[in-house]
């Protein structure tokens, strides 16, 4: 919080000092979503490759100078961050690509890259003095806060659509959000937790309007960024649902940039399913954006109309990086690849930018000599049920060794 110097307004850029208590642009209103900008001269004493060197907390808090909260909750938040980075062991290599990674954030405690921003807005809430925080999700939003206001004693109250999986509803059982099921699709959800924040003044944590998520998603373009000693790669790709993840990858590498500690900002591939692509239709045809069906087993990122597209737009373009769309096919080999051949479990939104750097390697968009870091958002438990339909229904084997070596050369690759 000490660098947060003020905010901006992502549309008629006005600025607003620090100590601004609304959550958007008052001019814009609520599409008026605003950016937190910080004062990088100052921090520049600080945070140097060397503050991240000696380092040793290893969890979102190493990031505490870059992030707009208050204090260091180290002792007692979940542990949200520092997810694993993996070379690629087979899919690169037999691809002739040498320079792949995958940035697991399934491993984060609620197992998505939400927890990130949730434990930000749980944080954010505390110092707002408010008891009660909400939002509206397709599910990983709902159950990363869920799980983060539960650990730092905040009720939660959440908004999902009926579609929601079922492992994601269970997590909000679990953590005992107060937990509103919506007959409808996202939309609908978002909708009403719109209405019931302002009706009952609970915290609002629905991604795009609260300008301070998209600072805890950029830890995870902090983290690729250290983990890679500083060497940025050339392209990071992400799934793009709302936009908020994609605008904190490009805004993490940003603020590295700003502060001399990278050379470069890498390019930015956003990746949709093709029953849910608004971005890549804006991009491919240079319009505003469309609102779109939500039809697309990546429940992730079925969002009909991102809540911000701006910060979204902004991350490819200024990065000049690319969107681009799969099918929902080629999301489901995608579970199955990822799976067998690297050891990651990601649900469908996670495996489609898996899916799309696929599309991007074969078309061209990537090169094999370019160095790239695929994000997994999101754990393939939480959505068990679409990843068994990437697979062939299991047959039952007889208690016996002449079945048994029936079913195993059936199975044999
Ligand atoms: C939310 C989410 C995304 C997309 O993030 P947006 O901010 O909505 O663009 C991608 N993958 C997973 C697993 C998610 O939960
Ligand atoms: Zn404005």
């Amino acid at each position: 919080m000490k660098y947060v110097n003020g905010y901006v307004c992502t549309i008629c850029h006005r600025q607003f000092p620090a100590d601004f208590t609304g959550m958007t642009c008052s001019h814009c209103g609520e599409s008026g979503i605003l950016d937190v900008t910080y004062d990088y001269q100052s921090m520049r004493q600080e945070v140097t490759r060397d503050y991240f060197r000696n380092h040793t907390d290893y969890s979102i808090w190493r990031y505490l100078p870059l992030l707009s909260v208050k204090e260091n909750r180290t002792n007692d938040s979940l542990r949200v961050g520092w997810t694993p980075l993996y070379r690629s062991r087979q899919i690169g290599p037999q691809l002739g690509h040498p320079h792949l990674y995958f940035k697991d954030d399934g491993q984060n405690p609620t197992q998505s890259l939400k927890d990130r921003a949730s434990l930000i807005a749980v944080c954010k809430a505390i110092e707002a003095g408010n008891p009660v925080v909400a939002c509206a999700s397709t599910g990983n939003a709902a159950s990363s806060l869920a799980g983060n206001a539960a650990r730092m004693g905040l009720q939660s109250v959440i908004f999902v659509p009926k579609r929601a999986p079922k492992g994601k509803l269970a997590q909000l059982k679990a953590f005992g959000s107060t937990l509103v099921v919506v007959d409808g699709d996202y939309k609908d959800a978002f909708r009403l937790s719109k209405e019931a924040i302002e009706a009952f003044g609970y915290y609002n944590r629905n991604a795009a309007i609260n300008p301070h998520l998209v600072e805890g998603k950029k830890t995870v373009a902090l983290e690729i960024a250290e983990q890679l000693d500083f060497e940025v790669p050339d392209w990071v790709v992400v799934s793009v649902g709302d936009g908020c993840t994609i605008g904190g990858v490009y805004k993490g590498f940003y603020d590295l940039f700003q502060l001399g500690i990278i050379t470069k900002i890498p390019r930015i591939l956003g990746v949709q399913s093709t029953g849910c692509d608004p971005f890549v239709e804006a991009f491919e045809h240079h319009e505003a954006l469309r609102e779109t069906e939500e039809n697309t087993i990546a429940d992730s990122i079925a969002v009909g109309i991102p809540r911000n597209p701006i910060k979204a737009m902004n991350a490819v373009c200024n990065s000049l990086g690319a969107f681009i769309a799969v099918e929902d096919r080629e999301i489901l080999s995608g579970i199955a690849t990822l799976g067998k051949s690297e050891g990651i479990f990601a649900e469908p939104a996670a495996a489609a930018s898996f899916a799309g750097y696929l599309k991007a390697f074969s078309t061209g968009i990537l090169q094999a000599t370019d160095r790239v870091v695929v994000i997994v958002t999101g754990n393939g438990l939480k959505d068990t049920k679409n990843a068994l339909a990437a697979f062939e229904e299991q047959r039952l084997v007889k208690p016996n060794l002449e079945d048994l070596q029936k079913y195993l050369s059936e199975t044999e690759r």
